[in-house]
């Protein structure tokens, strides 16, 4: 059986971790999952999240979450504790494993000197233009700095000063000693430390010279003896100096090998959304208030799906069917939807509700007379009982279940047609006055009583008591792009979908009165929705996909 989220396929990861295990390489697999708590995680982070503990279960291993803030001028304690509760969301637990990189720095600082001392790195103190000027091109080969063979001791005086705040910004900065002539541009003396005099959300003035990525990740990695360390394509190139910087701290005996492995996987691209799925759009579209909020539901971040009425269980469901590859894909945003379809049929009860709204009138229905009808809350789990809906005289319809003049293939009310309220009693449509739609029952025709099966009809529509219906507002989501590829042909912000939010007053069964915000429903013959905390009910997604050519 597979974990909840564990890509069930083979992949080469699991191979890769198979064959480690099968070698005894490693005593047991950990992952770790590192946002940079500079934003909300969005679904591209979903798969990685969904990868990275999954396989770390599968393997009976563990995975940590890591903040890698080692940027002190963007991270916020709001992020974290938002990315806390993305993870618990999707339902994976990482205590006591919490890690912050910044919690390494006094040791990335003491694996610093020991390379300055093994000539592996060195004080550049070129300024930033000649840093760039003098790094080459993909075709040319970069320039050696006149500041690279200057002696250990003086990087070594320097880089105190440097963390000692003797320093302005940009002044000098730590370089590892690689090869400014290699074919990889990540190899030509890349920067490990910076001077930043910034305020860090975790160690406040501490510091004022910041690891880069490169040096940081690697080293944290094998601090925490992560095995595994998966990431996204485009760290592929960077794969080398991970080895190298790791390997050279091991050399100067920090770490004991098997040192942490990289191994890249295509990151999540899903269509409608394209170079949306990116913090720095998601904080563009925010900022520039495009939407409500992170936690709009049209965002695709975690927050925004959430109130959407997305599923933990529809994530992990995608992150199976998406697997994991190395080969750039784009996933089409209706694989999505299908996941969340599939997992809310699963858990949904099932309500009625009237979203476009007119009255129903059954002339020989008493006026006074309530019936309670008995609905299963679901077709296919009878154990989850049923509910009752009261039935009265005058009921709201949908719309367009009445037509004067029914079209070629119209089975629902037109004058003089029979048609079943779902549940309920078979009616026969006399007219449409006022405004109204007048019908008169049948009284032997009540579902579920013997003898009703004898009325066959081929109409069968929802309804709502007038007198008992809870009336709220509906708001129908739609995706938030309307092309395909947003931004591919202009500006990502005029690819927003005009109409991918539109307001409806509702009517709905007295059962969802009470209905608490996150608890979803499948309202019958329109799709799935979710309370809001406002007490309006939000379309997560419609049951059929409506988008398909
Ligand atoms: P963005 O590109 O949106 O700014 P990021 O990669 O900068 O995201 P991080 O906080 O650094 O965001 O990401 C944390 C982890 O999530 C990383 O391991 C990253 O590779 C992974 N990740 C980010 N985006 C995706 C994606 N679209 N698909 C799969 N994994 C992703
Ligand atoms: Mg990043």
């Amino acid at each position: 059986m597979n974990k909840p989220g564990f890509p069930s396929a083979s992949n080469f990861i699991r191979q890769i971790i198979e064959s480690d295990l099968a070698a005894s390489r490693y005593r047991q697999v950990v992952t770790r999952f590192p946002p940079e708590p500079n934003g909300y995680l969005h679904f591209g982070h979903a798969k990685s999240i969904c990868l990275n503990f999954g396989l770390a279960a599968e393997y009976g291993g563990r995975c940590h979450l890591r903040f890698d803030d080692t940027n002190p001028t963007k991270e916020e304690q709001e992020y974290v504790d938002a990315i806390k509760a993305a993870v618990r969301w999707l339902g994976f637990e990482w205590q006591p494993h919490e890690y912050y990189a910044s919690d390494y720095f006094d040791r990335l600082y003491q694996f610093a000197e020991a390379l300055i001392e093994g000539g592996h790195a060195y004080v550049d103190s070129q300024t930033a233009d000649e840093v760039s000027a003098n790094r080459g091109t993909l075709t040319e080969p970069g320039r050696d700095s006149p500041y690279r063979n200057r002696p250990a001791a003086e990087s070594l005086r320097l880089l105190r000063e440097m963390r000692d705040g003797k320093h302005p910004d940009g002044a000098h900065v730590l370089r590892a000693k690689i090869d400014m002539r290699s074919p990889n541009m990540n190899l030509r003396d890349p920067v490990m430390y910076r001077i930043r005099h910034a305020h860090h959300h975790r160690t406040g003035e501490k510091w004022c010279i910041y690891p880069t990525y490169d040096w940081a990740h690697g080293t944290s990695d094998c601090i925490e003896g992560v095995t595994h360390s998966l990431c996204t394509l485009e760290f592929e190139d960077h794969r080398p100096l991970y080895d190298w910087f790791n390997e050279r701290v091991a050399e100067a005996g920090f770490f004991k090998p098997p040192l942490s492995k990289q191994i890249e996987f295509a990151r999540l691209n899903l269509t409608y959304l394209g170079a949306a799925l990116s913090k720095r759009r998601l904080i563009q579209l925010v900022e520039e208030k495009h939407v409500t909020g992170w936690d709009d539901p049209r965002m695709p971040t975690l927050v925004g799906g959430r109130r959407r009425g997305y599923t933990p269980g529809g994530f992990r469901l995608l992150a199976e069917r998406v697997g994991v590859s190395k080969a750039h894909q784009v996933i089409d945003f209706s694989v999505l939807e299908d996941c969340m379809r599939d997992d809310l049929n699963e858990i949904a009860p099932r309500r009625m509700a009237v979203l476009d709204p007119i009255k129903l009138v059954i002339d020989n229905y008493p006026a006074d007379k309530v019936e309670h009808m008995q609905l299963p809350n679901h077709p296919q789990k009878p154990d989850w009982g049923k509910r009752e809906a009261p039935l009265s005289r005058e009921l709201w319809i949908e719309r367009d279940d009445f037509q004067q003049q029914p079209e070629k293939g119209y089975f629902r009310l037109f004058p003089g047609n029979d048609v079943r309220l779902r549940f309920g009693y078979v009616v026969k449509c006399t007219a449409m006055k006022d405004g109204v739609v007048h019908a008169t029952y049948y009284p032997d025709s009540r579902s579920g009583t013997p003898g009703a099966d004898k009325y066959k009809v081929k109409g069968n529509i929802h309804w709502v008591s007038a007198r008992h219906a809870h009336a709220a507002e509906v708001r129908l989501y739609d995706r938030l792009f309307k092309v395909p590829e947003p931004g591919a042909e202009r500006d990502f912000l005029e690819d927003l979908n005009p109409a991918s939010m539109t307001t409806v007053r509702a009517q709905l069964e007295p059962s969802l009165a009470p209905a608490k915000p996150e608890e979803r429903f499948q309202f019958e013959r329109h799709g799935y929705f979710v309370r809001d905390r406002d007490g309006a009910f939000n379309r997560t997604v419609t049951l059929r996909d409506s988008w398909k050519k």
